[in-house]
């Protein structure tokens, strides 16, 4: 369970051993959640490497449950994609962070590009397309400021409408990149046709990077890989000065963890040092 949400995850856990019912409750809770502003976003940074400073954001959606308290979406999002509700719950998270970074440009704040995640079921929706092409018009926001992460479980469902909609969002200057990359079990073959820009590896390999000569190897080898094929990598969850050095050592072009910063609330991320003011 992931450390913030050790309660609340204890709490569902203990819950569902008796019944499933509160299973249910959770999922009309969401609905509710939709509707009555419990949902916040919250953005970490992605750092180069090298220099430590911010080059983009990561989305993170929070939930302020009023008796559970802070819910993660390690938690709610599978509910969420069980149920159909990803849908409504991914186009605010799309519009909330476009409004959000249209809002800092207008005010002539220095703007970095966000990174939001989508789920397969909202990608592979009719009309995902001109969804995103509508908040990005309703909102003013220039399509070069957002990228869409996505896993590989996108090319699982349907891979040739993947490749046509990934085609498509290229198209339109939103940058893609994989996330979790190497935990699916997709082939290799799709990274030689897709315009993807970037590949994320997983918290789980990183994590093993200076105890196993396997994870050693496999990340070093995936950075090669990549740079070959003229993607950017960024290592996710960094959390030790080590895994830094580790990693700007094998040339990772970003680095993303508890190291550098922790997701936080847009308001703090805005008075973060080094973010403001304006160049
Ligand atoms: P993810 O996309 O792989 O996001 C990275 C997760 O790693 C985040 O967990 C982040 O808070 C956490 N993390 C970052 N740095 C560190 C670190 O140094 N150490 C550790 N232990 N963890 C770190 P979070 O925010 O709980 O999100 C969990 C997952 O929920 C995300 O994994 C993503 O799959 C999903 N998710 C979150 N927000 C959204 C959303 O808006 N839409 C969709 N579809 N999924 C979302
Ligand atoms: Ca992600
Ligand atoms: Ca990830
Ligand atoms: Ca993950």
């Amino acid at each position: 369970a992931k450390r913030q949400g050790r309660n609340t995850w204890q709490w569902f856990r203990q819950q569902r051993k008796q019944t499933t019912s509160e299973h249910i409750l959770l999922r009309h809770d969401l609905y509710t959640a939709l509707h009555e502003n419990q949902l916040e976003l919250y953005y970490q940074p992605i750092v180069d490497a090298v220099t430590g400073r911010i080059r983009s954001l990561e989305a993170l959606v929070r939930w302020h449950h009023p008796e559970h308290g802070m819910i993660s979406p390690g938690i709610f999002i599978p509910i969420a994609e069980q149920t159909g509700q990803i849908i409504p719950l991914g186009r605010w998270v799309l519009r909330q962070a476009c409004e959000h970074l249209a809002d800092m440009r207008a005010k002539g704040e220095r703007v970095f590009p966000v990174a939001i995640n989508i789920s397969a079921l909202q990608f592979h929706r009719d009309g995902f397309l001109s969804e995103v092409q509508a908040i990005l018009e309703e909102t003013g926001l220039p399509p070069e400021l957002l990228e869409l992460e996505m896993t590989e479980s996108i090319l699982m469902d349907d891979a040739e409408r993947a490749v046509e909609r990934i085609n498509a969002l290229r198209g339109m200057s939103i940058a893609i990149a994989i996330d979790d990359f190497g935990t699916g079990f997709s082939s290799l073959g799709y990274l030689r046709d897709l315009p993807i820009h970037k590949i994320k590896l997983d918290r789980s390999f990183i994590r093993d990077i200076l105890t196993s000569a396997n994870s050693a190897a496999l990340v070093q080898g995936i950075i090669t890989m990549a740079h070959h094929m003229g993607l950017l990598v960024v290592a996710e969850g960094v959390e030790e000065r080590e895994q830094q050095e580790t990693l700007i050592g094998w040339k990772s072009d970003m680095l993303q963890g508890y190291l550098f910063a922790r997701p936080m609330p847009w308001s703090e991320l805005r008075s973060l040092p080094g973010l403001l003011p304006a160049p």
